[in-house]
């Protein structure tokens, strides 16, 4: 569930970095962001975008960003590492007392700036057979940085880990006319696209249960920078949907799940249970450790990882699945595209 791309955040504390003069540290969510020094001081409301932001082309605000191709990316800074952009709020033009009060923390102004998302991979027209089946929730995943909450809705559950893989997202469906096969937003025409030759390979027309939907990453020799190494393509699962009873399965299923119909599912780092999950102590800066790495057997570093409750919980901080991804922060300054 990716949430607000840019939204009206406090800042809860300003640093100074050594050595600069016209730049200081902002702290906003669980991000750490530099702004420029006097801009913005501890319990302003800011805008705040997050990182793959990107800003409109016109407004003078967003001009520093012109040489970046306007994109908030992870930058270091005098060795702070920053994410995202903090701006003061006066770059919502003149708003009166009354619209004022109506932007409270967490208000969404992606729309009202006129911000994108950046996307790698450009969709392709010409293959898409329809509209994402609606009766499965399309994959995403928050960034924990931007929902700190989730770690309180985590505290004392049974939990496990899976590896992040920088591939393409596909979700196969199996409603009552046969296999829908999609990429992340649309469903796909039959042919030599990725999505649907992991479906041949797979055999999931003869294999899914009619209901079920199964998530995956393919990943492969053309996909992203194929990280992995991988001669062939192949899928990894991470998500398995009954639609019936609009669920997705916990751990246990899961796998069970992939056993049974020979999926391979995403590479599963860690469960954690018992005492040692009641005692485990979930702090942001534990959870940036544990997703840096290399992917086993390369020398590439590591996408990520996603965190999940062994059983589906329901997060309130959320609104929905309790699930996050934690990117390798290495990653981000040296791999991404
Ligand atoms: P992002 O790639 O940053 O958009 O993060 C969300 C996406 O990560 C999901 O839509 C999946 O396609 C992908 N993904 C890769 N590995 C996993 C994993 N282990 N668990 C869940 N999602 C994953
Ligand atoms: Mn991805």
């Amino acid at each position: 569930m990716e949430r607000k791309l840019v939204s009206i955040q406090e800042v809860t504390s300003v640093a100074p970095i050594v050595g600069a003069d016209h730049i200081a540290a902002a702290r906003v969510m669980g991000w750490t962001v530099v702004i420029k020094k006097g801009e913005l001081s501890p319990g302003d409301r800011c805008v705040f975008f997050e990182i793959d932001s990107v800003l409109p082309e016109g407004p003078a605000w967003a001009e520093f960003l012109r040489p970046r191709g306007f994109r908030v990316r992870t930058i270091k800074l005098r060795g702070v590492l920053s994410q995202g952009l903090a701006l003061p709020v006066s770059i919502l033009g003149d708003v009166g007392d009354a619209e004022r009060a109506e932007l409270p923390v967490g208000t969404d102004v992606r729309e009202r700036l006129g911000v994108t998302k950046f996307e790698p991979v450009l969709p392709d027209s010409r293959e898409q057979a329809g509209a994402f089946p609606s009766q499965v929730p399309k994959t995403d995943e928050i960034r924990l940085q931007s929902a700190l909450g989730v770690l309180g809705e985590l505290a004392g559950r049974d939990f496990f880990v899976t590896t992040k893989l920088d591939g393409s997202s596909a979700t196969y469906f199996r409603g009552g006319d046969g296999l829908v096969a999609c990429s992340r937003n649309w469903a796909l025409r039959r042919g030599p696209n990725a999505v649907w030759r992991a479906a041949e390979r797979y055999r999931l027309e003869e294999r899914l249960p009619e209901g079920f939907a199964v998530q995956g990453e393919l990943c492969g020799p053309g996909l992203q920078k194929n990280r992995l190494g991988l001669p062939a393509l192949d899928l990894f699962v991470f998500s398995v949907y009954d639609a019936r009873r609009g669920v997705f399965l916990g751990h246990a299923d899961f796998v069970a799940f992939c056993a049974e119909h020979e999926l391979r599912s995403v590479p599963i780092e860690r469960v954690v249970s018992g005492e040692e999950a009641r005692g485990f102590s979930h702090t942001l800066e534990r959870w940036l450790e544990a997703a840096r790495g290399d992917y086993p057997g390369t020398a590439n570093r590591k996408e990520g990882i996603v965190v999940r409750p062994l059983e589906e919980s329901v997060s309130q901080v959320l609104g929905g699945r309790l699930s996050f991804k934690v990117i390798n922060n290495d990653f981000l300054l040296k791999d991404e595209d």
